[in-house]
Order: C-alpha cells, then sequence, then structure tokens
C-alpha cells in the first residue's frame, strides 16, 4: 500500500470529531460530597473510613477480611510478603498482565516464573503451571485478565497437591464469578485495584481480601512499617504508649479521602457493571461473525465482570499489522489501546534472562489484540462508533484490497 493511498481514506472526517479513551471513571456529585465531608472531619487517615470501605468490600465479595492499601500493587507486596515470599522462593504467575504481578514477587526477592496462556480465555493455562512447577516453587498468582476468572477448579488443585499459596490478581475482576462463588472468596488473597480505569476508583488504591486470620494480621502490620501495638503481639505489654516494630514493612496505607470515595463508588457497582455487560453484548453481536476478527471467548464456569474488550485480529484475512489498525483506529478518535506486552518481554526482565519463546502462546497472541473502548459512562452512540470505524478500517484492510 503506498502512503497517498491511506490519505485518501483517512483524510476525510473520521468516524468521531472527538476521541473516546479506551476506559475513564465516572464520578458524579455523590462521589464528590463523600470526599468533601472527610475533608471537614477529624481524619484524613487511619480513621472511619478505612474500616467501614473494607468492610464493605468484604461484605460484597464474600470475604471474612478485606485489608485497603495505597494501590493494588502495594496490595500485591503486601500478599507476597504475607505469603512469606523470599529469595529462596518462586512464584509462577501469567505473562499477559500489567508488569506489577511478577514485580510483587522481585519486591520480597523471590523469582517469577511466567506459565504459558490458554489461547481461548487468555488466562494462565493450569498444564503449563504444571509443567513450571519446581521444588522451590511457593505461589501462583493467576491474573483474572479482562475480567473473567482464571481456571480456579484446575488451579486450587495444584496448589492443594504442591502445598502453594494462590494470590489471584483479580485487579480486572471485581464483581465477577466463578462457578457462582463471588471474586475474592475462594483464594487465599485476592488483590483488587481502583485505579481509575479499573471498575470502581479511589484515586489511587488497592484492596487484599482473605478468609485466612493469620495473613490479615500480616496485611495490616506491613501496611504500617511492621509496626504493632497489639498487646498480644507485644514483649512488654504494661505501658500504653508503647508499640514494636518487628518486621520491615512499608507505608502503604489508603487515606480516609479515598476510602470514602470506594465506598460512594461502591454502591454504583452493579449499575457499572451493567453498563459494561451492555457495550459488551453490542460489541459481540456486532463482531461475531466477522472474518478478520476472534471476539473474546468466556468459559462456561466464569462469569466475566469484563473490564476490558478484547478483540484478537486474524492476520491471515488482513493486509496488514496490528501496528496499522491501531493508528487508523486512533485516526478515527477511537482511543485503543494493547493489554499487554507480555511481561517477560519487557528490557528489564530480559535483561534478568527471560527469553522471548518461553511463552508462544502469550507473544502470539500480543502480536494480535486490540482492546476497545469499555467504560460505563459509554453511550449506545459511543459503541456504535467504535463499531462502525473497527469495521470501517478492516474493510479497508481486507485481504481482497492486496
Ligand atoms: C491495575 C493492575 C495492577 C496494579 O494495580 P495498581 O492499583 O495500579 O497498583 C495489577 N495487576 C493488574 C492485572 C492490573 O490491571
Amino acid at each position: 500500500m503506498k502512503s497517498s493511498d491511506k490519505l485518501a481514506l483517512f483524510g476525510g472526517p473520521a468516524v468521531r470529531s472527538t476521541y473516546i479513551p479506551y476506559g475513564r471513571q465516572w464520578i458524579d456529585d455523590t462521589d464528590i460530597e463523600a470526599v468533601i465531608e472527610v475533608l471537614k472531619s477529624d481524619y484524613l487517615t487511619t480513621g472511619p473510613k478505612i474500616e467501614q470501605f473494607e468492610q464493605a468490600i468484604a461484605h460484597f465479595v464474600g470475604a471474612k477480611f478485606a485489608v485497603a492499601f495505597s494501590s493494588g500493587t502495594a496490595a500485591l507486596h503486601a500478599a507476597c510478603f504475607a505469603a512469606g515470599i523470599n529469595e529462596e522462593s518462586q512464584v509462577i504467575t501469567s505473562p499477559m498482565t500489567f508488569a506489577a504481578s511478577a514485580n510483587c514477587v522481585l519486591y520480597m526477592g523471590g523469582t517469577p516464573v511466567f506459565a504459558d496462556i490458554d489461547p481461548h480465555t487468555y488466562n494462565i493455562s493450569p498444564a503449563s503451571v504444571r509443567e513450571k512447577l519446581t521444588s522451590k516453587t511457593k505461589a501462583i498468582i493467576p491474573v483474572d485478565f479482562t475480567g473473567q476468572p482464571a481456571a480456579y477448579k484446575e488451579i486450587r488443585e495444584i496448589a492443594k497437591e504442591n502445598n502453594l499459596v494462590v494470590i489471584e490478581d483479580a485487579a480486572h475482576a471485581i464483581g465477577a464469578k466463578y462457578k457462582g462463588a463471588p471474586v475474592g472468596s475462594f483464594n487465599d488473597m485476592t488483590m483488587f485495584s481502583f485505579h481509575p480505569v479499573k471498575h470502581i476508583t479511589t484515586g489511587e488504591g488497592g484492596m487484599i481480601t482473605t478468609n485466612n486470620e493469620s495473613y490479615y494480621q500480616k496485611l495490616v502490620q506491613f501496611r504500617s512499617h511492621g509496626i504493632t501495638r497489639d498487646s498480644a503481639k507485644l514483649s512488654i505489654k504494661d505501658e500504653p504508649y508503647y508499640y514494636e516494630m518487628q518486621h520491615l514493612g512499608f507505608n502503604y496505607r489508603l487515606t480516609d479521602l479515598q476510602a470514602a470515595l470506594g465506598l460512594s463508588q461502591l454502591q454504583k457497582l452493579d449499575h457499572f457493571i451493567k453498563k459494561r455487560k451492555h457495550i459488551v453484548s453490542l460489541y459481540n453481536e456486532s463482531f461475531k461473525d466477522h472474518p478478520a476478527l476472534i471476539p473474546p471467548f468466556q468459559a462456561k464456569e466464569a462469569e466475566s465482570s469484563w473490564h476490558l474488550y478484547i478483540i484478537r485480529l486474524n492476520l491471515n484475512r488482513l493486509t496488514t499489522s496490528r501496528k496499522e489498525i491501531v493508528a487508523a483506529l486512533h485516526g478515527e478518535n477511537i482511543g485503543v489501546n494493547v493489554h499487554y506486552i507480555p511481561v517477560h518481554q519487557h528490557p528489564y526482565y530480559q535483561n534478568k534472562g527471560f527469553r522471548t519463546g518461553e511463552c508462544p502462546e502469550a507473544e502470539k497472541l500480543y502480536q494480535e489484540i486490540i482492546s476497545l473502548p469499555l467504560f460505563p459512562k459509554m453511550t449506545e452512540q459511543d459503541a456504535q462508533d467504535v463499531i462502525h470505524a473497527v469495521k470501517k478500517v478492516l474493510a479497508y484492510y481486507a485481504s481482497a484490497h492486496s
């Protein structure tokens, strides 16, 4: 194709006159009021809103305990600490994720090991997890990619047989279900993120849910410098001002301003998920028979809460690369994105000795995927614009043109 052809097509009016991002938050006046109320109160941090938010999340997902953190990444770090990950440990995770899912293992001095993905669900493949097990494997961090829970029946079996901790990265999956059970209720620890692109936001923020009191205690102490005031844990018990730092922790606390925002957002989560599912149904209906597209596959046992909508290109039916298609969609003012560069292919991981070729399914998938805009405030018209633009660009690059 000559560049003059491209001008002929994309020199005309774009499908949309204004840019639509791939994801964004939805903040309304009740959210703003909730934050203002905290600003006028006595506690900006370590106040009552934290516990209220924790209890509300624990209740929502059906877990005994929840611990709030300053980010999802901090929450993953704390979970790795609570699981006892150290310099001797290997932890198996998916390469098809944000870097934080593996970085948290490195924070503890441990070694992340990447298992390949299932080519249908794009989640970590239990068969590949089995192949990567060694005597040093201590934990598995499955990622509920795009909002679809991973294959927990198989993963939990592997964990049980090998005495492994399962830390679920559910940054995409609050509100999702696996075999009818809410995500956050059935693994050793589950992490949620409240970054603005996620289902509900606190600006930055994260949470771990667990049913295990020992993990709960460790998470709380790690969040605040490794310090405790719990008299049951102290070596001196009769001095009221006394506290002890018993291990190296961090300041990973969420503020009350953020917790109040999170509480207010949580009231709307069911509505947000309904809106996401509606957009997804419009996309699925429009793309299901498209020869150049593979729409997302949903496993029977999993009910996604739809953080991302990813189309996979059938490059055999197209005359160009994913890169050109993304550029063309940006030209139409459609803010598409790519999730994710496989973690082991980042320069930092390559420098540590990880190699392209170790997860072929994830590496191939990465070349072919595009995340379409998906967020609850999208209108019917927004969705139709995205569908129109995708069809327009794919028609232009269909192999019949070559
Ligand atoms: C967003 C995200 C994280 C990290 O959460 P933050 O709150 O941004 O620190 C971890 N894993 C996945 C899969 C994510 O999407």
